[in-house]
């Protein structure tokens, strides 16, 4: 059993590859962008609070994204091991992760960095913006918010990982098809090696 963080900036593919990785390796898929659109749809306390951050492209704040988190790790999702999509997004959310999974007698095993570039991302969201309703793809403003907002965030949350070794660095550019095998061959490895 294993548990991976998908982690990389806005558009780059974490949620497409979190959904095939998951069916690949029978993980629960946990992708706290979804869970808190899916509270800002059915207008709950919590999506109401979430809403501005994410419409402007900002980060949600901790004790609301860990609310929603705690409530959706179930022991199910425990025992087929757990791909994380957008959580954890900072150093701090990564060493409550560790904590919060350890309380359950379990860890990340891996941390996936999906690499691609800025013009590339900008393309793809622009791309997506046009497929789904996004309201946060929209604006060349908040889409360049993100990135810089995750900018800010990936050297510490990539050392928290580096630290304890669990940091692999995936190329996330070219087809859907050519950056799922990679990331399949880096869980292979691990799998293999451990
Ligand atoms: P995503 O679907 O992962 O691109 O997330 C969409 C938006 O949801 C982000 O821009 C944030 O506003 C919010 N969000 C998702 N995950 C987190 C998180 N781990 N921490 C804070 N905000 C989050």
């Amino acid at each position: 059993m294993m548990n991976v963080v998908l982690f990389g900036p806005p558009g780059a593919g974490k949620g497409t590859q979190s959904e095939i990785l998951a069916e690949k390796y029978h993980f629960s898929h946990v992708s706290t962008g979804d869970l808190l659109r899916a509270e800002i749809a059915e207008q709950t306390e919590i999506g109401i609070q979430a809403k501005s951050y994410i419409d402007n492209g900002n980060l949600v704040p901790d004790e609301v994204v860990f609310s929603i988190l705690d409530k959706k790790i179930s022991e199910r999702y425990l025992s087929s091991g757990i791909i994380f999509d957008g959580f954890p997004r900072t150093a701090d959310q990564a060493a409550f992760l560790a904590k919060m999974l350890a309380n359950k007698g379990t860890k990340i095993s891996m941390m996936l960095m999906l690499k691609v570039d800025d013009d590339e991302l900008v393309k793809r969201m622009q791309e997506r913006a046009k497929l789904l309703n996004r309201s946060d793809d929209k604006s060349i403003h908040v889409i360049q918010n993100r990135i810089n907002v995750y900018r800010s965030n990936a050297g510490p949350i990539s050392e928290f990982y580096k630290g304890k070794h669990k940091y692999v660095e995936i190329d996330g550019h070219g087809s859907i098809t050519e950056v799922f095998h990679r990331l399949s061959l880096a869980i292979d490895n691990y799998k293999e090696s451990s």
